[in-house]
């Protein structure tokens, strides 16, 4: 089953390695992007994905690009809910906006894009929804109660709508990442990293692709009696 294939911040990092690896299985992939249009139109240039602008942070915004994508590309059979960010800090000293931000860009994403489009999978009765969580959604981190409570949410939001839709043959799954060489590791300070490198019994960093294949498999035929999973792609950092 092939068709059209919405990956969520697909431009760039773990998302642009998605978009690749989907269009390489013969998905149509829309990549979906917030702001960085240079990287955006790069990224189309050289893989000739279809790339659409929205805030998965906002209702309407999903719901109009998602129609979009639909008239230009027709029915969509797989979505990565992938977009994130990270406003860390400790509690004590965190902002209600950076509360706010992180918990609307990657948790309320996922129900904005499944809101837009799970009615239609369910029409079908075919669908693949691929959640990207994180470690630090399964064990917590210092500085980052918005960003684990976000990721932890995923984990139930997953488990919650697998259910509502194993009948309806479309499966929910979430995949958590350990630390993946991509610009948003790369802005943190190599002292921490070499820290949390020092905790992964891989001695490395992941690669963006590494996640891509956990995608790809979940997305494909194979993986159809998978739902609800938490799937774990950590080097061995955190065993749950
Ligand atoms: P990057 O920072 O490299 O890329 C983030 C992508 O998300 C960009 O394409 C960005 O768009 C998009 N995005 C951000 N906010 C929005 C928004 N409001 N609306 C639409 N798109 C948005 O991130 P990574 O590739 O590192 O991470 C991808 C996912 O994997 C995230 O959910 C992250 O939390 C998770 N993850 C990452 C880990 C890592 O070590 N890198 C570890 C565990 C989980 P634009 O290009 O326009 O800015």
């Amino acid at each position: 089953m092939s068709g059209v294939a919405v990956v969520t911040g697909g431009t760039r990092g773990i998302g642009a390695a998605i978009s690749k690896a989907l269009m390489a299985e013969g998905y149509k992939v829309a990549a979906i992007y917030h702001g960085n249009d240079e990287a955006a139109s790069s990224f189309q240039g050289a893989t000739g994905a279809m790339t659409f602008k929205c805030d998965v942070a906002d209702h309407e915004s999903c719901m109009s690009t998602i129609a979009a994508i639909e008239k230009d590309a027709g029915e969509i059979n797989v979505l990565v809910n992938n977009a994130g960010i990270t406003r860390d800090g400790v509690l004590h000293k965190m902002s209600p906006e950076n509360w706010h931000t992180v918990i609307e860009t990657n948790l309320t994403s996922c129900f904005n894009m499944c809101r837009a489009i799970v009615p239609a999978m369910r029409d079908r009765n075919y669908g693949r929804i691929i959640n990207i969580s994180s470690v630090n959604g399964q064990k917590g981190q210092f500085g980052q109660v918005n960003y684990a409570a976000a990721k932890a949410g995923i984990i139930g939001f997953t488990k919650a709508l697998a259910m509502e839709n194993a009948a309806k043959g479309i499966t929910v799954n979430t995949i958590c990442p350990g630390y993946i060489e991509t610009d948003m590791t790369a802005a943190m300070k190599q002292e921490v990293l070499d820290s949390i490198i020092r905790q992964i019994p891989m001695t490395r960093m992941g690669q963006p692709d590494e996640i891509a294949a956990v995608v790809t498999f979940l997305a494909s035929q194979k993986a159809g009696f998978i739902t609800g999973a938490t799937i774990s792609a950590n080097g061995g950092q955190y065993m749950s």
